[in-house]
């Protein structure tokens, strides 16, 4: 009788699940002294459909350790598999769509590498004839002509600059990760010593906190620096400029601060600054490129942080940008 209603059960487990079953049951019930047995499968049900069942049963033994009987329940878990597939699913593809992503990330990087190399000869060429024809076609040009080849080689200065920028962003995305020991406070030495002469010259006050050591590129860390206090010198009122670099500690990073007086930026462009070639000011009100902070952004991100700015307009601005106190664990 019992082995006529294992027949009809064996009989209802779907074709792919029987052997793994039974070899699962009669491992149980002949090989130890278990008293509880479970399993997971697909089952026929009355509709001729397959369920997910997971059954669990007790198993009674006799005297000698033999298995007599089960007492089991079995529960549908066939919504459970589908949403764990569908789960399943949508984590593959949101996985590709993350490949994809990074793919044509790298694909503009290689891009604007490749462009903003290839342009630096052209260029080279531009303003080495331009500077030929003034020096030596002097004599016959007459002063509007002059002015003009004058406003030729000025732009073709810019568009240098703005290639080697270009350049500097991209390389940024390209170069081996190498996360050691930075000191920060020297990283701040040094940058106050880039711009010592203009410190001094236009009388800016410094108020500096200790700044801890983080783990990091000491280069990137470098330019990161130099890009937020050489904005802070840039954009400055008419009035004394004065700025303070500050460091917080929190639970699992730090946060640094490069506070200004100057000028100020609206809420509304506290994001859109940070994008590549985004600049808030005509080039003959402060000359840029509008790369510098889309490169900030870039390291810090490079480095497992956040970089961010609080401003009104006027009175100043906090650029803020935080770093990891653990070394990151290095990427594959
Ligand atoms: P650039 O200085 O070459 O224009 P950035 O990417 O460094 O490029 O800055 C983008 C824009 O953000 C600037 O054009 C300026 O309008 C604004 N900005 C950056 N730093 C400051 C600052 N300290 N104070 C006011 N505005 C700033």
């Amino acid at each position: 009788e019992a082995s006529q209603d294992n027949y009809f059960w064996v009989k209802r487990v779907h074709p792919e699940d029987v052997s793994k079953v039974i070899e699962n049951r009669n491992r149980i019930f002949l090989e130890t002294q278990d008293q509880y047995w479970e399993d997971e499968y697909r089952f026929l049900k009355a509709n001729g459909e397959y369920a997910h069942v997971y059954d669990r049963g007790y198993i009674i033994r006799n005297a000698e350790g033999k298995a007599v009987r089960m007492i089991g329940a079995s529960q549908d878990i066939s919504a459970m598999k589908r949403s764990e597939q569908q789960l399943q699913e949508l984590n593959t593809t949101l996985e590709q769509r993350a490949a994809e992503l990074a793919a044509s990330n790298t694909e503009l990087e290689r891009f604007a590498y490749v462009a903003s190399h290839d342009l630096q000869e052209p260029l080279r060429m531009v303003s080495s004839f331009l500077q030929l024809l003034e020096k030596q076609y002097n004599e016959k040009l007459d002063d509007k002509a002059r002015e003009y080849i004058q406003f030729a080689v000025g732009g073709a200065e810019r568009m240098k600059k703005l290639i080697l920028d270009l350049l500097t962003y991209s390389r940024t995305g390209t170069e081996k990760e190498v996360f050691l020991p930075v000191d920060m406070q020297s990283v701040l030495e040094n940058t106050l010593q880039i711009f010592a002469p203009r410190i001094e010259k236009e009388a800016i006050t410094l108020w500096v906190k200790p700044l801890p050591r983080v783990y990091g590129n000491q280069m990137q860390l470098q330019q990161l620096m130099q890009n937020l206090i050489g904005n802070a010198i840039k954009y400055r009122k008419d009035q004394p400029l004065e700025i303070t670099v500050d460091c917080m500690e929190e639970a699992d990073r730090y946060v640094f601060a490069v506070r200004d007086n100057g000028i100020g930026i609206s809420q509304r462009y506290f994001e859109k600054i940070f994008i590549v070639f985004q600049r808030l000011h005509p080039n003959n009100q402060y000359t840029g490129t509008g790369i510098g902070l889309a490169i900030c952004k870039k390291i810090v991100e490079r480095h497992y942080g956040q970089i961010w700015v609080t401003s009104t307009e006027g009175v100043g601005s906090t650029f803020y940008f935080s770093l990891p106190k653990t070394p990151p664990e290095k990427k594959a």
